[in-house]
């Protein structure tokens, strides 16, 4: 397990951002973990806890440590009538193991396809798309305690897990490097199409036409129609979180723009899309030399690989600062930003 100094990350973000970590190891089970964490501990090094690198922003060097989870293994630890129990280590590959299922026969992550990254990464904001969340099909997790590098399981309601967030993006951050999933799969398809994009691609079908495996091929044609492709526009997806508001601040952005978008978002809350936001802002294809507001959808930032992660937090600093004045609204970053 040879840790690495001075190491390169730019192969390691879908932003392509060239920053270099103090120091780099991968990992490929707990033990490995475990004697990095105490490399990291003895060293007082600050951590980066690596997946796909698709929901990170490098804005400087690492100071620190960057560990990429390799963990591997997908396996069916029990059954029932009804569902499949699927173990699957933190390092494999998210889209990998939804085709991995969808040849199974394993149901309820055909939403979720083309989701980039890893395993380990996806309870850490509850990834969602297409009216579907971790959180419908999660069972529990292992992660380890950094300090103690004690394993240790967590339930789902222990997660804490909501919209875009988890407990291990709040007060347990940077606390625990989640080892594997358990997720609680159905073995009796059970489509959801109710999103309006989905529900649009799929008009034209016959209900019994409608299997998973033709839910997660329209997804990934929304998907692919819709969003650059990391491998050839850098990008980190959706950079802004939808901000959540009170009713009554929606009602009030609805008098002054009547073309708003908002849906309803638990008790006398709206959800508003803050993809709207920016393109009614004027600032879709807006470009601050090496870093661009996507030309399809204003809710992604591109990188062209050549410049650096401080330019495009100027241009996010930009976008919130043109957002808040036009609405009064508080744009939130959605990559976690380092060191
Ligand atoms: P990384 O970027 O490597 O890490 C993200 C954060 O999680 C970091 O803070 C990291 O330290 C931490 N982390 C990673 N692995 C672990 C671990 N094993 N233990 C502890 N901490 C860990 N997200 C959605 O929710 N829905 C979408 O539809 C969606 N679409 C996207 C489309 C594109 C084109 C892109 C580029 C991104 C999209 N994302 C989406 C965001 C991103 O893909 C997800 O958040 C994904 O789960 C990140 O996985 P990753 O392995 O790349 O995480
Ligand atoms: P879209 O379909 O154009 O919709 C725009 C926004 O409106 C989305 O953010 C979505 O919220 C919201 N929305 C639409 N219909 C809704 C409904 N009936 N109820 C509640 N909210 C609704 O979105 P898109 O950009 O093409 O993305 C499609 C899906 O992929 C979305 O679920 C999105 O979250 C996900 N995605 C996520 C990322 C990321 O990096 N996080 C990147 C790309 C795509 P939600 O976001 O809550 O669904």
């Amino acid at each position: 397990m040879p840790i690495i100094p001075d190491y390169d990350l730019q192969a390691h973000n879908t932003l392509a951002i060239a920053a270099t970590a103090k120091y780099f190891v991968e990992v490929h089970d707990n033990d490995e973990l475990a004697a990095a964490l105490s490399f990291a501990n003895k060293g007082k090094l600050p951590l980066l806890i690596l997946g796909g690198g698709s929901n990170l922003v490098l804005a400087d060097d690492f100071p620190g440590l960057a560990i990429q989870i390799k963990h591997s293994g997908i396996d069916v630890i029990e059954e029932d009538e009804e569902h499949v129990y699927l173990q699957v280590g933190a390092g494999e590959n998210w889209h990998d193991l939804v085709c991995h299922c969808l040849n199974f026969h394993y149901w309820g992550l055909e939403n979720l396809s083309l989701i980039p990254g890893n395993v380990g990464a996806a309870p850490i904001q509850n990834i969602g798309a297409y009216g579907v969340e971790l959180k419908d099909v999660f069972l529990e997790l292992q992660a380890m305690e950094v300090n103690s590098r004690v394993l240790v399981n967590f339930e789902k309601q222990a997660c804490q897990f909501a919209y875009r967030d988890s407990v291990f993006k709040g007060r347990l951050r940077d606390r625990y490097v989640i080892t594997q999933v358990t997720l609680k799969l159905k073995k009796s398809p059970e489509v959801q199409i109710n999103y309006p994009a989905l529900m649009q691609a799929l008009s034209d079908r016959n209900a019994s036409d409608i299997t998973p495996q033709v839910v997660a091929k329209t997804v990934c044609e929304i998907r692919r129609s819709k969003l650059p492709d990391p491998a050839e526009i850098p990008n980190a997806g959706s950079f802004f979180k939808n901000p959540i508001v009170p009713d009554e601040t929606f009602v009030n952005l609805q008098s002054r723009f009547p073309g708003i978008v908002g849906y309803p978002a638990g008790e006398n809350k709206t959800k508003l899309a803050a993809g709207w936001l920016i393109d009614q802002a004027g600032l879709k294809g807006y470009t601050q030399g090496s870093v661009a507001v996507h030309t399809q959808q204003a809710l992604v930032l591109t990188h062209t690989g050549e410049g650096d992660g401080r330019a495009l937090i100027a241009l996010a600093d930009h976008i919130k600062s043109q957002v808040f004045d036009r609405y009064q609204v508080d744009l939130e970053m959605e990559p976690r930003i380092y060191p």
